[in-house]
């Protein structure tokens, strides 16, 4: 009977299916994140199997120490660089995650981070609530269509595609893209067009919307200097990892005006956020909720059991991170 230790209370519905297979849960009874010494000295307090994590938890060779008999990290999440995946590769640990489940949640978020900035939908709020509203005004909170703009994707994968497809076939709007890896299918389906180079699609897009992974090559894929290559009147949505944009130079840039606005899902140095941030009337930001439905986080927690369940079954997870 395999011992897991799952790092933070998820949806029933993973945890039942453990359960009825047989296997031991020792879940967390934190109602937050574990710290490096709370999640080290779990895992320490027995042999455990496996371990179901977070992307809030760091998991490193001091993780991979204090749990030794763990074979199995599956990560509660798609994205991974939370994990030395490298490291895990070396022990012989394997590492999975939950790709897919997300995927048309997290598209629409960013499609309502694109309504919320572009139809200034935040401000309209903060304006009523104030109490100060004195009726309809004629140049009042003047937002920007979408109709016939171009969105600029960066990372065409499974969540920067369906987003594109949301806005050309319900919006009317153009494609284009920039990605390491062409994507054929996806520019058959929304008539995108790809673009050599990352400038390309900051220079043209009327949104740009990021969804590459985290990894060394994408920190601060989005600095200063792109953001200057963007039109005065585009907009930046972030769904995929804070450190992706150089927040510091993000505010500068709303600040300034050298772009329009920004939806932001994901933080740098999250729950903080860059001085200045806040104040920005052009961003409308989100807590880190982008896949949060009931339906998809249930999903998740459903993924990540049955990677546990193929790997002390002998078998291949579904989602071995390679
Ligand atoms: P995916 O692997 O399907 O797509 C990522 C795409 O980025 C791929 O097409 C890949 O070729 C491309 N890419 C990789 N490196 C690149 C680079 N340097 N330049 C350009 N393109 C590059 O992943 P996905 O399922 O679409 O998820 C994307 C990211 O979204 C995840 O890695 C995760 O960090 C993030 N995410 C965030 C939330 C949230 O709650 N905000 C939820 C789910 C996923």
């Amino acid at each position: 009977m395999p011992t897991i230790y799952v790092t933070r209370r998820i949806p029933d519905l993973g945890l039942t299916m453990l359960r009825e297979k047989g296997f031991a849960l020792e879940v967390s009874e934190k109602d937050g994140v574990l710290t490096k010494d709370e999640l080290l000295s779990a895992l320490r307090s027995k042999p455990y199997d496996g371990v179901l994590c977070l992307l809030t938890d760091t998991i490193n060779s001091e993780t991979f120490d204090a749990a030794p008999t763990a074979k199995i990290f599956a990560n509660y999440a798609v994205g991974f660089n939370n994990i030395d995946v490298a490291e895990a590769k070396r022990r012989g640990v394997t590492i999975t995650n939950t790709p897919g489940a997300l995927t048309n949640t997290v598209a629409e978020h960013a499609m309502a981070l694109i309504l919320a900035t572009t139809l200034r939908i935040a401000e309209g709020d903060r304006l009523m609530r104030s109490g100060v509203w004195g009726g309809w005004g004629p140049m009042q909170l003047l937002g920007s269509d979408l109709m016939g703009k171009t969105l600029g994707i960066l990372g065409a994968g499974r969540i920067g595609s369906r987003l594109a497809y949301h806005c050309q076939k319900g919006f009317d709007m153009n494609v284009i893209y920039y990605d390491v890896r062409r994507n054929e299918a996806f520019e058959k389906e929304t008539s995108a067009r790809f673009c050599p180079t990352v400038e390309e699609v900051l220079k043209n897009a009327d949104i740009v919307s990021i969804h590459v992974p985290l990894l060394d090559s994408t920190k601060h894929f989005i600095n200063a200097d792109r953001l200057n290559m963007m039109k005065p009147t585009a907009y930046l949505i972030n769904t995929s990892r804070g450190p992706v944009v150089d927040e510091i130079a993000l505010v500068e840039a709303l600040k300034k005006g050298v772009i329009a606005g920004a939806g932001l899902d994901v933080y740098e140095n999250e729950p903080k956020t860059a001085p200045g941030l806040l104040e920005c009337e052009n961003a409308v930001l989100t807590p880190h909720i982008a896949s949060a439905t009931e339906k998809t986080r249930g999903e998740m927690a459903k993924l990540a059991a049955e990677n546990l369940i193929a790997f002390f079954d002998g078998k291949t997870p579904p989602n071995v991170v390679p």
